[in-house]
This record gives C-alpha cells, sequence and structure tokens, in this order.
C-alpha cells in the first residue's frame, strides 16, 4: 500500500475556483512508472505500493484516502487570443502534500476523463504526450531547471480518438501549484474582484511570503519567468505553446506539449505544427515572456485602490522585464563558457558561428573544452579563432561540467520511445529516462544527434 499525507489546501477555496469531482474510471490500468525517488522527496512510503496498486491509484480507478479531487477553473490567451473559460478540462487535482523539507506540492492527474471544463475534448490523454511529459520535465529537472514533474504513467486499456486510434494514459505530475497567469485573468475578466483577492492572498501565503502586496507579487513572479525562460534558453528549450494558462505563477515550466530542445542550432526554430506564425519561436521567448507578465499584470489592476496609479506603476515595473531577463540570459551563458562574465560579444559571436554551421547546440557547449570541439563546426578556422580568444579568458572547465549537459531528451529519441510503446514495448521509454536523468554523464548512445532521416522536423499538439 502507500499512504499519501494530504493536507489540501485549494479545496478549502471558495467553490468557484473548480469544480469538484472523482476522476471517470478506465478499463484496464496498467503501470508504467512509478517514480519512487520523487514519492520519496514527497514524504510519500511508496515501499509496499504494488504496481497493480500505483495502477489503480494512478488511473483515477482507486481515490487515495485524503484526496480531494477537482478539476481548477482558469482562463488564457492562447496564441494571443483570449479564452475567457479553459480549465482543467482533463486534470485533476487530487490534492497537496507538504514535504519534509516543508515545501507544499500538488498531486494531479493529467488524462483522467471529462470535466465541467472539457468543451468538446474527451478528456483523455494518449500515450504519447503523457509519455513525452514524463521524460522531459525529469530531464529538465535533472539539469536543474525549475518544472513539474512526473510521479508515475499509467496505460488506460482504453484507446483515444486523435487522427487515429491511440492507447490511452494518464500522468501524475506534481507542482509547487497549478496556479497560473490565467488563474488570476479567470477572475479578473469576470470583474470578481473578491475572487482575486482570496487569489492573490492564497498565492502570497503559499508562494511569496515576502511580497507585501499585488506590485510585490508581480515583480516577484516576473523576477522568476525571467530566471525560468533564461534557462530554457541556455538549454535551447522550445516550450512552443507559451499561452497565459501555460504560465505558472511559480516560475516552473509547466504543461509539456509540443516542446523540444533544439538540435542542431538556429533562433528562429520553431517545432510546433500549430505555431503557423512562429510566434513561440526560439528567439522570440524572452519577448512573449514579457508579454505573459504583462497581461499578469494587467490582472492585479483591480486590486489597487487607485487604478491610474496603478497602471503606472505595473508599467514601470514590467517595463524591467528585459533588463531582468537580459542579465539572466547573461549569466546562463557566461557559465556555459566556464567564464564568471562573458564579454557579450564572445558569447553572440558563437552562437553566430553555431547558426552558420548549424552546429548541434548541446554538443557543442559540451565539447568547448575538448580538442576535437572543432568538429561540431564547417568553418574550422573561424572556429579556432573563436576558440583562442576564449581559451584567453581561462575558462573554468570543471564549472562547465556542471552546467552543460552532455545528454538531454532529444526529439528523435522521445518519438522513437513512443513509437515503440505503442507497439507494446516499453524498454526503450525506460533506457531513455535512465539516460536524461543522469545528464552530465557522458552517453555516447543518447548523445548522438539524429541522422539525416532520423531527424524530427515537426511536434503535433495533439495531445
Ligand atoms: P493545453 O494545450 O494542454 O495547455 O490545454 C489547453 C486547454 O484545453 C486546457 O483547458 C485543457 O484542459 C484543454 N484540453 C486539452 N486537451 C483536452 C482534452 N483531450 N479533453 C478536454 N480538454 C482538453
Ligand atoms: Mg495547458
Amino acid at each position: 500500500m502507500i499512504h499519501i499525507p494530504f493536507d489540501n489546501s485549494y479545496a478549502a477555496l471558495p467553490d468557484r475556483f473548480y469544480a469538484r469531482q472523482p476522476a471517470v474510471r478506465v478499463a484496464a490500468p496498467a503501470l508504467i512508472k512509478f517514480n519512487h525517488d520523487l514519492a520519496r522527496d514527497l514524504g510519500i512510503d511508496s515501499s509496499g505500493l504494488t504496481d497493480a496498486e500505483a495502477a489503480a491509484l494512478f488511473s483515477g480507478n482507486a481515490t487515495p484516502e485524503g484526496a480531494d479531487p477537482l478539476a481548477q477553473a482558469y482562463a488564457g490567451h492562447q496564441f494571443g487570443g483570449w479564452s475567457p473559460q479553459l480549465g482543467d478540462g482533463r486534470a485533476l487535482l487530487l490534492g497537496e502534500v507538504i514535504a519534509p523539507d516543508g515545501t507544499r506540492h500538488d498531486i494531479q492527474l493529467k488524462g483522467s476523463g471529462r470535466t465541467p471544463f472539457s468543451r468538446s475534448g474527451d478528456g483523455r490523454a494518449w500515450l504519447g504526450p503523457v509519455l513525452r511529459e514524463y521524460l522531459m520535465s525529469e530531464a529538465m529537472h535533472a539539469i536543474g531547471v525549475p518544472t513539474t514533474r512526473a510521479l508515475a504513467a499509467v496505460r488506460t486499456g482504453e484507446t483515444v480518438q486523435r487522427e487515429t486510434a491511440l492507447p490511452g494514459a494518464v500522468l501524475t505530475r506534481t507542482a509547487a501549484s497549478h496556479i497560473r497567469v490565467g488563474t488570476f485573468q479567470f477572475f479578473a475578466a469576470r470583474g470578481d474582484r473578491d475572487a482575486l483577492q482570496t487569489l492573490t492572498d492564497y498565492t502570497i501565503a503559499r508562494h511569496f511570503p515576502k511580497a507585501g502586496g499585488p506590485a510585490d507579487l508581480l515583480e516577484q513572479v516576473m523576477q522568476r519567468q525571467a530566471d525560468l525562460v533564461a534557462k530554457w534558453m541556455g538549454l535551447g528549450f522550445i516550450h512552443g505553446v507559451m499561452n497565459t494558462d501555460n504560465v505558472s505563477v511559480t516560475g516552473e515550466t509547466i504543461d509539456y506539449g509540443p516542446c523540444a530542445m533544439m538540435d542542431s542550432y538556429h533562433p528562429d526554430t520553431v517545432f510546433s505544427t500549430i505555431d503557423q506564425q512562429g510566434r513561440y519561436a526560439y528567439s522570440n521567448q524572452p519577448k512573449l515572456a514579457h508579454w505573459n507578465i504583462a497581461q499578469f499584470a494587467t490582472s492585479l489592476v483591480p486590486l489597487m485602490p487607485d487604478q491610474a496609479a496603478a497602471i503606472d506603476r505595473f508599467t514601470a515595473i514590467i517595463n524591467r522585464f528585459p533588463d531582468l531577463f537580459a542579465a539572466a540570459q547573461h549569466a546562463i551563458f557566461s557559465a556555459k563558457l566556464g567564464l564568471e562574465n562573458a564579454d557579450p560579444q564572445l558569447i553572440d559571436d558563437l552562437l553566430a558561428l553555431m547558426a552558420q554551421d548549424g552546429a548541434d547546440f548541446t554538443n557543442s557547449f559540451a565539447a568547448l573544452p575538448r580538442d576535437d570541439a572543432r568538429d561540431q563546426f564547417i568553418d574550422r578556422t573561424g572556429f579556432d579563432a573563436w576558440k583562442s580568444r576564449w581559451l584567453d579568458q581561462n575558462p573554468d572547465t570543471a564549472q562547465m561540467a556542471r552546467t552543460n549537459p552532455q545528454v538531454i531528451p532529444r526529439l528523435h529519441r522521445i518519438e522513437a520511445a513512443i513509437q515503440a510503446a505503442v507497439a507494446g514495448d516499453d524498454a526503450p521509454f525506460h533506457a531513455m529516462l535512465a539516460a536524461v536523468t543522469q545528464p552530465f554523464t557522458a552517453n555516447e548512445t543518447f548523445a548522438r544527434p539524429p541522422t539525416t532521416d532520423e531527424k524530427v522536423a515537426r511536434t503535433f499538439c495533439g495531445t
């Protein structure tokens, strides 16, 4: 058995924050993976948990004692367009636990069936996105990026209809919370000032106890977004759907949809088929994070006694985003070069060479200290000249080895693991998970970029 020491605070908020409901049963749950290490970190004793029990609990067929399942309400700007009512259309917050280190975490099922927020959706997830989110989120965590985590993946034994019939699955994820910019927008747009105040007080108490009010909250959420997106940039990570409903106010990466880490570097890279305009292209991410923070600021204005003064004050705050972001990104790329404060030109020149030659983003940085780094480039004379400028700065290669991953969750590998799992073979998923959760350990197999034949150019939102 397993004992989850639930301590639910969101469920104590007013009724209009969520819709309470149990998960919808599935036909034949079968465990793919349970994350015992994460359970232990959360203070959950899972030592006696059988696969059958895990499958029942983390598919929604059995409700763990102390859980109070609910679908959260939120809204959001999707690709710039306003959607007043989104909410958990296929997810349920089971409840919260307080880890031994005192931090509070949500436990949420994703793919657990229809809710009042499902609109035309079936409330389900297929196996592909579940395995993708498991691999991506656990890899990001291992690299050191704030993120939701994966606690369990379970097959449902049912098929879900997408473009074809596909095997269904449920992901259990954990998060510092699932409070999104879109949660604030939901109440602001309805003119529900009381709920907005309650949400703000709750968010400050739970996540930002030092914030004195909405302006402080805005500053701290903004700083966390700047730090987060700078980390993404340092990994070549492209989220793909940076809508305000997919922006956690805690600064964790959330909602892994058509995301990917780049293989060969180009700043204009886009993977998602739904992102026709390249709104969320790699190099646009800082700008869009700024835009999202502006929406957050707008949602906080109704809380302020003098709205005109609040707009001026909030505008002054969010105008600082580009500088905050630039500082965060500069620190990240300096560290990638083993330097305390790299000459920005040195960074730009390397990235320009990489873009020109389509060099592999991850492997180029990982290889820099080695003699064979030049093999990543076509213009080897150009690279040699850059490298001697860099070596003149006495880079700290030990620090680089802790900063630049050797192994990332490469898209073609994820797709291969998904294809195998759809055919019934989970071994590639397990092998990949083991590799990407040891990102700073050399691994020839998983460090290899895709060949031309293996390359996956597009990701699909058909989640
Ligand atoms: P996402 O693109 O995953 O961030 O989801 C955007 C919105 O669509 C959220 O409100 C989701 O709950 C909802 N949604 C996505 N897929 C489904 C589905 N299969 N069934 C019901 N709602 C869904
Ligand atoms: Mg979402």
